[in-house]
């Protein structure tokens, strides 16, 4: 197993002439490992204060096997859940950064990465042809580890985020006109709770992302990463938005539904993050994605003079990501 973090210096290699796939590879398996085994800090702190107030037994006991379990998973360094869902990566490129073996030579680094840890940490191979079944043992095959891309300027580093993305259910997307508002995008949330959270499915608690707007594609898109890369209490930066974050995740939390679908007290989701993209002026595209709590991301980022260092916070949504005051 390799860790990164402890290489003498914090640096493998010297970056002269871009930054070798040898480096990717290292470090897209090095946040491969820690999405598999080590649950990012807010999220475990999140688990802590939702155990400490609930107040009914059964969730409050699955709080406690919760945070148990994550601490195991990463002192023993396995899976924190079985299940790996389907391990993907996005990748933050800053417009200074050289990489030697080009876009191509980083998802081949990509690949071999996901492969080694999956071997290494016998992890789950959940990869398979959709059609004929066959399992090919390494959760790589075609069009996998999906690999989505965002640049970032005045950077010269690379940021490889890993998520291992659990749980089939939770998901929905609506087209809404724009007679709808605000109230259609509160009920579609709702369902999408009452559908799946209340029986257990989504393995609460759950971060919600929500993507309003954009395109078809586009809201199911944001909507997902919302969820997978934003830290629990971060807020949008438009005022609107964050106060829809802070009143969806209020209705979220006042329905009863705690921790695994047992009626509770402390909340369903530890957070609700909303993302949104202009639209048809007609209609409003709507993806809900709701993130169990199994919320895993490990997050690497590789400077071109070979420094690399662990992150919390992924960097993918970013002032300039989101275009805003882009004219
Ligand atoms: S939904 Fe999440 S916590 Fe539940 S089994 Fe799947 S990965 Fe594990």
């Amino acid at each position: 197993m390799t860790h990164i973090a402890s290489a003498p210096g914090g640096a493998l290699y010297p970056a002269a002439g871009g930054i070798p796939e040898a480096l990717l590879e290292e470090a897209a398996y090095e946040a491969h490992r820690l999405a598999a085994t080590t649950l990012p800090d807010d999220v475990k702190q999140a688990f802590v204060r939702m155990r400490d107030r609930e107040s009914e037994e059964l969730p409050r006991q699955v709080l406690g096997a919760i945070v148990e379990n994550f601490h195991a998973a990463q002192e023993d360094q396995r899976p924190v859940c079985a299940d790996v869902g389907v391990p993907r990566v996005y990748a933050v490129i800053g417009n200074e950064t050289v990489l030697a073996g080009g876009l191509v030579g980083l998802e081949g680094a990509v690949r071999r990465a996901t492969e080694r840890i999956t071997r290494d940490l016998a992890l789950r191979s959940n990869r398979c042809h959709p059609i004929t079944r066959r399992n090919p043992g390494n959760n790589v095959g075609v069009f996998a580890p999906n690999i989505e891309y965002r640049v970032e300027p005045d950077a010269d580093w690379i940021e490889l985020c890993a998520v291992h993305k659990g749980g089939a259910f939770g998901t929905d997307f609506r087209m809404l006109v724009d007679g709808d508002g605000l109230p259609g995008i509160r009920k579609a949330v709702l369902d999408a709770i009452a559908e799946f959270g209340r029986r257990g499915l989504t393995c609460p608690p759950v971060i919600i992302g929500v993507g309003i707007g954009g395109t078809k594609d586009q809201a199911f898109g944001i909507a997902k990463q919302a969820a997978q890369l934003r830290p629990i209490g971060d807020r949008h930066p438009g005022p609107v938005v964050a106060d829809l974050e802070d009143e969806l995740l209020e209705m979220a939390n006042s329905l009863g539904i705690g921790a695994m679908g047992y009626p509770g007290t402390a909340g369903y989701a530890t957070d609700v993050h909303v993302e949104i993209a202009y639209t048809h002026s007609a209609l409003t595209p709507l993806g809900i994605h709701q993130l169990c709590q199994a919320s895993r991301r490990g997050i690497v980022r590789v400077h071109l003079d070979g420094r690399i260092e662990i992150r919390p916070v992924p960097s993918w949504f970013s002032t300039y990501s989101r275009r805003l005051g882009v004219e």
